[in-house]
C-alpha cells in the first residue's frame, strides 16, 4: 500500500482532522503524565477504561441492591442471560454465528476446556503442533495437557521454529510442518498473532492444511480480537479462545471468550466438562440427574455468569458496535504504517522492526528489537510519558490502538524519541 506520509506535526494534525474515529479518544480515560494524557501504546496488554464502565457497574449494583435474587430474572439486564448480551457484538468482530460464541472464565481456563473437548490423542494420532515461543501460558497448558494423557511433551509437542537468523514464521513453513507430520497430528494450535513479534498468521490457510491431514485446528486470539476482523466461521476454524482485556478494553481479568464452530457447537454430544450454566435452561432449575448441554457454544459455560466481570466488556462492545470493526481496522492500518514510517526516520536508534512489513501480516503492534540497551531505552520512554512494554529478550512492543490513539500521538512519540536519542 502507498501512503503519502510526512514527518511533520501539521501532517499529523490534518490526519486527525480527517479521521472519522478521532472523537472516540474522548470516550476513554488515560493515565496521566505531568498533568497530561500519557501516550498510551499498550492496548495490546491492557486496553484503556471506557468512560461508560462506571455507570454500567452502578446499574448492576443498583439491581443487586433493589432486586437481590430477583436480578436474575428482572431488572434492566437479567443476569441469567447477561452473557447473551455480549454475543451479537462479538459475532461481528470475529465473524461467527451467535450460536458459536460464548463468554466465560478467562483465556487459559478456556484453552484448557477446549483442549479437553478437542484433543483426543490415540496411539498413532497424538501430536500437537504449535509455534516455538508461544505465549508461556499456552505452552504450559499444552505441556500439562499432554502429560495428563501420559504422553511425553518432547515427543507429543512439535514446535515450528523460524528459519535460521529469522524471527517470523513463513506460512509455507507452517503448512509444510503440518503436512510433514500428517496423520500423527491430532491438533494444530497457534496464537492467531504472535505476542512477541506481532506477526499475524494466515488462519484460513493453516486451518485448511490442518483439516487436509484430518487434524483439529484451534487458535488463541488474544492479540487478534478487537485488533483485526476475522471470519472464524467461514474459515472453518474448529475453536478459538481470547481474552477481553487487551484490544477489547474490558478491564483487568475480564471474562474471556470462546468460539466453537457450529459443526461442533450445535451437537450437544460434543464432549466437554459440564456445569449447570451450560445446561439447557428449560431443565436447569429442575435439579434433575443428567447433563443436557445447550446446542450452542454456551453449552461450554459451567458456572453462574460472573456478571461483574462482564460489565466492562459490555460497555466496551457498545463502542465497537458504533465504530465498526472494519473502520477500526482501516484506521489501524494507516496509524501503524505511519508509526513505521516515522520510526524509519530515527537513524540513531539501534533497533530492527521484527514485525512483518506487510499489513496483511500484522495488526496495531510493531515490535522493536534492540540488540542492546532495550531495557534502558524503555525506561527512558517511560520517564517521558510514553507507555509501551518491554518483553525479554530485547523487544519494546509499540501498539497504537486505533480507538483511542491519534496520529498526533504517533507523531509525538516520534518527536520525543528524536529529541532523546
Ligand atoms: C494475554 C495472553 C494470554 C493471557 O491468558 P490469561 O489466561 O487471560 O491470563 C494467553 N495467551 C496469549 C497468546 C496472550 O497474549
Amino acid at each position: 500500500m502507498n501512503f503519502d506520509f510526512k514527518s511533520t506535526k501539521e501532517y499529523a494534525v490534518q490526519q486527525d482532522a480527517e479521521d472519522i474515529l478521532a472523537s472516540y479518544k474522548d470516550r476513554f480515560f488515560f493515565p496521566q503524565h505531568q498533568g497530561k494524557n500519557a501516550i498510551y501504546f499498550c492496548g495490546n496488554s491492557l486496553g484503556l477504561q471506557p468512560k461508560t464502565v462506571e455507570s454500567a457497574i452502578q446499574i448492576e449494583l443498583n439491581a443487586w441492591r433493589d432486586l437481590a435474587v430477583g436480578g436474575y430474572f428482572g431488572g434492566k439486564h437479567p443476569w441469567l442471560y447477561y452473557h447473551e448480551l455480549l454475543t451479537p457484538s462479538l459475532a461481528k468482530i470475529i465473524g461467527a454465528n451467535k450460536e458459536e460464541i460464548t463468554v466465560s472464565n478467562t483465556l487459559t481456563v478456556n484453552l484448557h476446556l477446549m483442549l479437553l473437548s478437542f484433543y483426543k490423542p490415540t496411539a498413532t494420532r497424538y501430536k500437537i503442533i504449535m509455534e516455538a515461543g508461544a505465549f508461556p501460558s499456552d505452552q504450559y497448558a499444552v505441556e500439562t495437557t499432554v502429560k495428563q494423557w501420559g504422553l511425553d511433551p518432547a515427543d507429543a509437542i512439535i514446535e515450528i521454529e523460524p528459519l535460521a537468523g529469522e524471527k517470523i514464521l513463513h506460512t509455507n513453513s507452517i503448512i509444510g510442518t503440518i503436512i510433514e507430520h500428517d496423520t500423527t497430528v491430532a491438533l494444530v494450535l497457534l496464537g492467531g498473532m504472535n505476542y512477541y513479534t506481532g506477526q499475524l498468521y494466515d488462519l484460513k490457510k493453516i486451518a485448511s492444511a490442518a483439516h487436509q491431514i484430518g487434524a483439529i485446528c484451534g487458535f488463541d486470539l488474544a492479540h487478534v480480537v478487537g485488533n483485526i476482523p476475522v471470519s472464524l466461521h467461514d474459515w472453518e476454524i474448529d475453536f478459538a479462545v481470547w481474552c477481553s482485556y487487551k484490544y477489547l478494553n474490558a478491564g483487568p481479568g475480564a471474562v474471556g471468550g470462546i468460539f466453537v464452530h457450529e459443526k461442533w457447537s450445535t451437537n450437544s454430544q460434543t464432549p466437554r466438562l459440564g456445569g449447570w450454566w451450560g445446561n439447557d435452561e428449560k431443565t436447569r432449575f429442575k435439579m434433575e440427574k443428567g447433563f443436557h448441554a445447550k446446542p450452542n457454544a454456551s453449552g461450554w459455560n459451567i458456572s453462574t455468569t460472573p456478571v461483574f466481570n462482564m460489565i466492562g466488556l459490555k460497555a466496551s462492545l457498545e463502542i465497537f458496535d458504533q465504530a465498526g470493526i472494519q473502520q477500526i481496522r482501516n484506521k489501524s492500518i494507516r496509524l501503524t504504517s505511519y508509526l513505521e514510517f516515522l520510526l524509519k526516520e530515527l537513524p540513531n536508534l539501534p533497533f530492527e522492526i521484527i514485525t512483518p512489513i506487510s499489513i496483511d501480516e500484522r495488526g496495531a503492534q510493531l515490535s522493536l528489537f534492540f540488540k542492546e540497551n532495550g531495557k534502558a531505552i524503555h525506561n527512558k520512554m517511560q520517564e517521558n510519558g510514553i507507555i509501551v512494554d518491554y518483553r525479554e529478550p530485547g523487544v519494546i512492543r509499540v501498539a497504537p490502538a486505533p480507538l483511542y490513539c491519534s496520529f498526533q500521538d504517533v507523531y509525538q512519540f516520534y518527536s520525543i524519541l528524536r529529541e532523546h536519542f
